[in-house]
């Protein structure tokens, strides 16, 4: 049953290829480097920077900005043809004191670093110099991380990407159009769900580019949501660990543009590294093996 399937969202084609699942070189590792000194520990602020926001004395969580930034504020602010001042903003969010993992979140601490981002977004969109803010968070080495104590990274940019500004236009057009958003028909069409409450719906998109890809969507298109309702989402997505037991991921937070944005639902991208990126997928097309059908099998099993 290996298809071409279409995303609505990413405009772009996937290819759902189960059969592919059995080849022998699909899992690598790597073993993971031990830090003796976490910088992100409670007790070792002093290697990082001081403090932009934080929570509670002594601190639950901080926000500081990145060591290693690649966009700061004290950086220049120009547009050439082919080049771009660095000004922008680059932060770390230390989500909670405790050295665990993601899914080892009290529902506290999942309610603490949405509220933090929320204060973030809200604070970085009125330098209007920003045009856009992403939002991240790599777990384990396969997805990128450099650091094990958690955290999730914010940059804000002085423009927007190609890619996502192609895809804001579409949405934008959609929902002049058709007077509703393009994620109300996205939604709609989509079944999979696997949880769902009165702000938000978690479901195992049919076009997905990687296996149990999760995209969490706000069912309304006004930005502010509840911190509760998320970490609610959140807390039901520890069932993971016990489908696919400790796995690296990444969490994109797609936040809506600095623009008014009615056209756009708050949403977020749960990406777990089963399987490494290849050629095919550099190249522009990319294979999931597990279609999402069999994922939401599992879901159901494992919730039940
Ligand atoms: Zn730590």
């Amino acid at each position: 049953m290996n298809e071409f399937r279409y995303d609505l969202l990413r405009d772009e084609w996937v290819i759902i290829a189960p059969n592919r699942l059995h080849r022998p070189d699909m899992f690598y590792e790597i073993k993971e480097k031990k830090a003796k000194t976490c910088p992100f520990c409670r007790g070792n602020e002093n290697f990082s920077e001081k403090d932009i926001l934080r929570f509670g004395n002594p601190w639950v969580l901080r926000v500081v900005p990145n060591k290693f930034r690649s966009l700061a504020i004290e950086n220049p602010y120009f547009f050439n043809d082919n080049k771009i001042g660095s000004y922008g903003a680059h932060e770390i969010v230390i989500d909670t004191y405790r050295h665990i993992k993601f899914f080892d979140f009290e529902k506290s601490e999942f309610v603490n670093l949405f509220k933090a981002l929320k204060i973030r977004y809200n604070d970085l969109r009125k330098d209007n110099k920003l045009k856009h803010f992403i939002c991240f968070k790599n777990e384990g080495i396969k997805a990128g991380a450099t650091q094990s104590h958690p955290h999730t990274q914010i940059l804000a940019l002085p423009f927007i990407p190609i890619q996502i500004e192609k895809n804001l236009l579409k949405y934008k057009a959609y929902f002049d159009n058709h007077k509703k958003t393009i994620f109300e028909e996205y939604i709609k069409k989509e079944n999979l769900i696997v949880f769902e409450n009165s702000e938000f719906i978690a479901l195992l998109p049919k076009a997905s580019k990687f296996a149990f890809e999760i995209r969490i969507i706000k069912k309304n298109n006004f930005f502010d949501f509840d911190e509760n309702n998320l970490a609610e989402v959140f807390e039901y997505l520890k069932i993971t660990k016990k489908i696919l037991g400790e796995i690296d991921f990444n969490l994109i937070f797609n936040f809506a543009p600095f623009e008014d944005a009615r056209y756009f639902h708050f949403n977020i991208e749960f990406i777990p590294r089963l399987f490494n990126i290849a050629g095919g997928e550099l190249s522009g097309i990319y294979t999931n093996v597990v279609a999402p059908e069999i994922a939401k099998k599992a879901f159901d099993d494992f919730g039940s």
